[in-house]
């Protein structure tokens, strides 16, 4: 029998993950069908359970819904209690389970795909919503050496960073493998102007790129970097990876790749098998440069 998945938000008939998971199940011959799930914003949990009840084996949960799925689940993984928010739900035998797959998916991202490895980097993340929250136990375990926050309203990237440290403190595992520094010191929340220097890779998880808004951080901070990574993607070049290139940064992409190495941990989650994401990924901005063409 084909088994049902779907990823849930508010607004969702832009989601590209439909696209990415059935491309997922001929490759690996899965049997399963994905689709697309609008949920009414004040009614999130009621279309989770029916979808359930139907028989939905499990969901993709995107905006606005991350901390709403991170309640309803009954037991959920370390990296979504580091998080905080859930982004893969899977509907066990007697209890749901949550998982956040994000900072997975851009730690592979970087590392697999664009051959960059993290352990004793120094990386300077710009922006701490809930993309930031997903990415820091990630990069943490990834070995970075130091990571520091900044944030448009400095304070809260600053209470980020503390509500992070405190959570790690009360259920330790999500930090520092053996070797690093614990997380406490290598992270450090601040503002756009006090971020200081010599930072390997910088990565946007800020929400500018939808209005095509230019980042005020310095220029020295990106031409100083090996990578600029945007979590943003899009069909033509970001605001932010053209900011980054024209700074002196000598290699900039955007967060496609993120987006695929998500899907294919959630994958995973469900099926037990992971999928090759190259030609995904290639198919993806084939897809994505025709649609701009
Ligand atoms: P969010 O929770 O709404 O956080 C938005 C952040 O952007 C805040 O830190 C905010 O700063 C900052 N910001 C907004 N407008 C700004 C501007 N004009 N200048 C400077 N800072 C600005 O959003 P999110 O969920 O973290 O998502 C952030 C980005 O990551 C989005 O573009 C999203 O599409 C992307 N993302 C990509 C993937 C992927 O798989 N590729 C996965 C997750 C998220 P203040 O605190 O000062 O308001």
């Amino acid at each position: 029998m084909t088994d049902r998945y779907a990823v849930i938000g508010n607004p969702v008939a832009h989601s590209r993950s439909p696209s990415i998971h059935a491309r997922f199940a001929r490759q690996t011959g899965q049997d399963i069908e994905y689709g697309r799930l609008l949920a009414p914003l004040d009614g999130f949990v009621e279309a989770v359970e029916r979808f359930r009840d139907a028989g939905g084996r499990g969901l993709n949960v995107t905006l606005p819904f991350k901390l709403e799925a991170f309640a309803w689940a009954a037991r959920r993984s370390a990296r979504a209690q580091a998080a905080g928010a859930v982004n893969t739900l899977r509907f066990d035998a007697g209890a749901a389970y949550g998982d956040n797959t994000d900072g997975a998916g851009l730690v592979r991202d970087i590392e697999a795909r664009l051959g960059l490895p993290l352990a004793g980097r120094s990386v300077l993340i710009l922006g701490a919503g809930g993309a930031t929250r997903g990415v820091l136990a990630p990069l943490l375990d990834a070995g970075v050496a130091r990571l520091t926050i900044a944030n448009r309203t400095p304070a809260r990237a600053i209470a980020l960073v503390d509500g992070f440290l405190r959570a790690a403190s009360a259920s330790p595992p999500a930090g520092a493998p053996g070797g690093s520094a614990p997380a406490g010191a290598r992270l450090r929340g601040c503002g756009f102007d006090d971020a200081g220097q010599g930072f390997d890779l910088v990565v946007n998880a800020t929400s500018a790129g939808l209005a095509g808004e230019r980042l005020p951080i310095a220029d020295a901070l990106l031409a100083g970097a090996v990578l600029a990574y945007d979590m943003f993607y899009a069909a033509r070049e970001t605001a932010f990876v053209a900011q980054a290139l024209a700074a002196g940064c000598p290699r900039a992409c955007d967060g496609l790749g993120m987006l695929v190495e998500q899907a294919a941990e959630s994958f995973l989650v469900w099926r037990g098998v992971r999928p090759l994401t190259a030609p995904v990924y290639e198919a993806l901005r084939a897809e994505l440069a025709a649609e701009a063409a």
